[in-house]
């Protein structure tokens, strides 16, 4: 793949253990001064967001702590209305790929009533009225990217729909590998299959390119050392720190290249079903990168190379495969769902998920072409 199309989101990445702390003078060298927090309700009890307000004192100006997962649109409307009541003049995310989508959605929101025009960028450069900080939590990845997702719902249907935009991304993030010792096991483990999956298809992306490929290569290295050591032992410091850079490396990469079937298919199912986002990456990865194997061989022998299984004398197929079996073992050491039934999909649903994954534009950029609705069917009833 010579040829190809880069796009730098001017951000300013601050990481390191106890880099929360530098919250305060970056908003005050920024000249932030009327700030909102979003985040999670269970942030809110866990005692997460006392030293955010505390760091900012007089910059907070409202907090919404009832972001809900899957980032309903109702939510969006809520934490506008406050954004807009207290005139804000940045946004801060404190969590997972929730509140960091809730702001972003709410910013783009904000910028649209206060200027009665789409909040639409018309070059590359063109930077947000209201910028989003996102101080991630979760393995997710969303802090680095240019795209939300908000769920809607239609005539009793809730499906997600995603809004991409180089204004969307977060101008300022903060990594604080102490801020994710209290993660619990599953959300660990989960989110962090979430970042694998991120690697997975920037490797073989339609539109990779030489960066994408080289944050892909360096983050699966960085997970398949640290994520399982997180979950075994949560307080494991070196390991949640080394688990964090992997999930900046994987969202950097997720966040310049075209996603395909398997990031569609986990939309498609978290919208429409509720399932947990980690969740559903669980079930669906091991599955779609089995249905790529034969398109993609090159790019995941690479990935096998990557997560440290010994590939001389294999060929690409043989090495291919390796990878997704060694995701597959991770995922059962981890104690994820493993099936679509065990994260509450029911049976009779999965024809009308696969029509609306045949109808994502996410699915129809997989490097191997989806022709017909009955290969998604026959997808979703393997993982079932
Ligand atoms: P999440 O944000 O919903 O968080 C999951 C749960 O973990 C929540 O209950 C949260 O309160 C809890 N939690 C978070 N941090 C914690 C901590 N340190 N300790 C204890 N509990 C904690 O889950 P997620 O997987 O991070 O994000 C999923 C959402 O993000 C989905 O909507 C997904 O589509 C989106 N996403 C977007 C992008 C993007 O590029 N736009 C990338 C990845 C995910």
């Amino acid at each position: 793949m010579g040829a190809f199309h880069y796009t730098f989101f001017a951000q300013e990445i601050v990481f390191g253990r106890g880099a929360l702390d530098q919250l305060g003078p970056l908003a005050e060298r920024s000249g932030w001064t009327r700030m909102m927090l979003c985040a999670t309700a269970g942030a809110r009890a866990r005692g997460a967001l006392a030293p955010v307000e505390a760091l900012l004192g007089e910059r907070l100006m409202a907090t919404y702590d009832r972001v809900q997962a899957h980032v309903p649109e109702s939510d969006v409307t809520t934490a506008t209305d406050l954004a807009a009541r207290h005139a804000v003049d940045a946004i801060i995310a404190f969590g997972g790929g929730s509140a960091i989508g809730v702001a972003k959605a709410t910013s783009i929101a904000l910028e649209e009533r206060r200027t009665g025009r789409p909040a639409r960028a018309a070059f590359p450069t063109d930077q947000p009225l209201i910028p989003v900080i996102a101080i991630p939590t979760t393995y997710a990845g969303s802090e680095m990217t240019p795209v939300y997702g908000v769920t809607r719902e239609v005539d009793g249907v809730s499906s997600k729909v995603t809004v991409t935009d180089p204004k969307i991304t977060p101008k300022l993030v903060i990594y604080d590998p102490l801020l994710t010792l209290d993660l619990p096991p599953r959300v660990t483990a989960g989110t962090g299959i979430n970042a694998v999956a991120h690697c997975v298809e920037a490797l073989y992306s339609i539109t990779r390119n030489p960066l994408s490929t080289a944050a892909a290569l360096a983050g699966l290295r960085a997970l398949s050392r640290s994520l399982v050591r997180c979950c075994e032992n949560g307080a494991d410091i070196e390991a949640r720190e080394e688990a964090l850079t992997g999930a900046f490396l994987a969202g950097t990469a997720l966040s310049n290249v075209a996603m395909g079937l398997h990031h569609g298919i986990c939309h498609v199912i978290g919208g429409a079903t509720g399932a947990a986002h980690g969740d559903a990456n669980s079930v669906m990865l091991p599955h779609v990168m089995r249905f790529n194997l034969a398109a993609t061989a090159p790019q995941l022998a690479q990935a096998a190379e990557a997560m440290g299984i010994p590939v001389s004398g294999r060929g690409p197929d043989e090495s291919a495969a390796s990878a997704a079996e060694r995701i597959a073992d991770w995922i059962e050491q981890m104690r994820l769902p493993r099936r679509l039934r065990e994260i509450g999909v029911e049976e009779e649903r999965l024809p009308e998920l696969a029509r609306m994954a045949f109808a994502s534009r996410t699915v129809h950029n997989n490097p191997r072409p989806v022709t017909d609705v009955a290969q998604l069917e026959a997808l979703l009833r393997e993982a079932w």
